[in-house]
């Protein structure tokens, strides 16, 4: 018996509720409804919730005054909404200010920021029914694996540290108590730490996993080449925060023998999608509209093409952000998923803009291009690289123990052909570590997408 999954869920959770007026389990039963309605009830739901905002920011939000026909929101919110231009994070933070709702006091609002790992951070305002709402959709998610909020889980995630500035020993502390989860940090994974994290799962006994898919895979990949296994039986494996690539899924899913889930969310802009048992990946579709729009031009793309995901976050009505370009790329699907909840499905999520490459004659690259390359050769244990200009590259890679020439030359030959034309500088180094936070990105663009 978990006695303090019982405490979270019975004493806990009530008492925020009642001291805080804390609503995250009313709003996840509320979108645990929705499950059940069909496409055109929750196009209902979230036409409403738009016109709404839509109204909200015609009247009280600076950047959008003059900009929004009244009458049109009412009557036909989602072409008002496509007739905005889409909102850059650049724009964004060129008036950040411009955004605050002005019915709304400052000091009620929580401040945040992005990790800006690569770029500069976005500092923004959110407001507590919006985090809630975030914090519903994910137990929405999780609870089609039967995990709840206070179900034990351990987290692969960066340093208590960096996670919060708090003093390390009361973070854990509070982890463990107030939310049933211990940390294994994932920038230091290593091969001699492996067999005590295996033991540290098996005594701990979580529901699930929790963390960056590439600290989940590199868990997974140090445990297979240990030849251990965790000897408890897991819900579910949770990815987060990075790109869900199929080989990363296929080794987790190997290792820990369940599910492995995909969690799709950001900093700025919440829980915005999560898969079901049956590998739909659901759009939090009460929470946020999502589009999707040609990565260069902006213009509208047909369901099934892939492009730049927007995102309208129909929550947050004290710093409200329309059509706002969160950076991912993805494409959206037109059919219901079989396991017939009624939410639309994202086809697929297919990482970053900024891990999109542009060759000397103008074309996007996918960033995978390079990924898919070394997934098929065994020299290869990491690598990373960075496209500075059209015209230059910067590929850095570690070589595994007794790597074949003939496998290094041909990863070289494929990125040379990949980046045809280019300069690219090689790097053979010893280790690529993970950023600070513990994630990982194997192809970055380091300038902007000229239109
Ligand atoms: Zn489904």
């Amino acid at each position: 018996m978990d006695v303090i999954k019982i405490a979270i869920e019975k004493v806990l959770y009530p008492n925020m509720e009642r001291i805080r007026g804390n609503h995250i389990r009313n709003y996840t039963n509320e979108l645990k409804k929705h499950e059940g309605y069909s496409t055109i009830d929750i196009e209902t739901l979230y036409s409403q919730k738009l016109t709404a905002l839509l109204l909200t920011c015609a009247e009280h939000v600076p950047a959008y005054k003059g900009k929004i026909n009244k009458i049109l929101a009412i009557t036909n919110p989602m072409e008002i909404l496509k007739s905005l231009p889409p909102l850059t994070k650049k724009n964004f933070m060129s008036k950040p200010d411009c955004y605050l709702n002005e019915n709304i006091d400052k000091k009620t609002l929580i401040p945040n920021r992005t990790g800006g790992s690569t770029s500069e951070p976005v500092r923004f305002f959110i407001d507590r029914k919006t985090v809630e709402y975030y914090e519903a959709a994910r137990w929405r998610g999780l609870s089609w694996y039967g995990i709840s909020p206070g179900s034990r889980s351990v987290m692969v995630w960066g340093s208590p540290i960096e996670l919060g500035n708090l003093k390390s020993r009361i973070h854990n502390i509070e982890e463990q108590y107030l939310k049933n989860r211990i940390v294994i940090p994932a920038y230091s994974l290593n091969a001699d730490d492996i067999s005590q994290y295996v033991k540290l799962i098996n005594r701990y006994k979580p529901e699930y996993l929790y963390g960056y898919s590439s600290a989940l895979f590199t868990l997974s990949a140090l445990m297979e080449k240990q030849g251990v296994k965790p000897e408890i039986p897991l819900k579910a494996v949770v990815s987060t925060s990075e790109t869900l690539f199929d080989f990363q899924r296929d080794k987790i899913r190997n290792i820990f023998s369940c599910p492995v889930v995909n969690e799709y969310g950001a900093r700025d802009g919440g829980i915005l999608a999560y898969e079901c048992p049956n590998g739909g990946l659901h759009i939090s579709a009460e929470n946020a509209i999502l589009e999707v729009v040609d990565p260069v031009t902006y213009k509208p793309l047909k369901m099934g093409e892939a492009g730049l995901l927007l995102v309208t976050d129909l929550n947050n009505f004290s710093m409200p952000r329309l059509r706002y370009v969160l950076g991912d790329m993805a494409a959206l699907c037109s059919e219901r998923c079989s396991c017939n909840r009624g939410m639309p499905v994202l086809k697929e999520l297919s990482g970053r803009v900024d891990d999109m490459f542009v060759s000397k004659d103008g074309h996007l690259i996918h960033g995978h291009a390079f990924n898919h390359v070394a997934r098929n050769l065994t020299a290869i244990a990491k690598f990373q690289i960075l496209q500075l200009s059209e015209n230059k590259a910067i590929l850095k890679y570690v070589l595994n123990d007794q790597a074949p020439k003939s496998e290094v030359d041909t990863f070289l030959d494929s990125v040379r052909n990949i980046l045809k034309g280019s300069e690219i500088e090689i790097h053979q180094v010893s280790d690529i570590p993970p950023e600070k936070s513990g994630k990982y990105r194997y192809a970055i663009r380091q300038f902007e997408l000229k239109n």
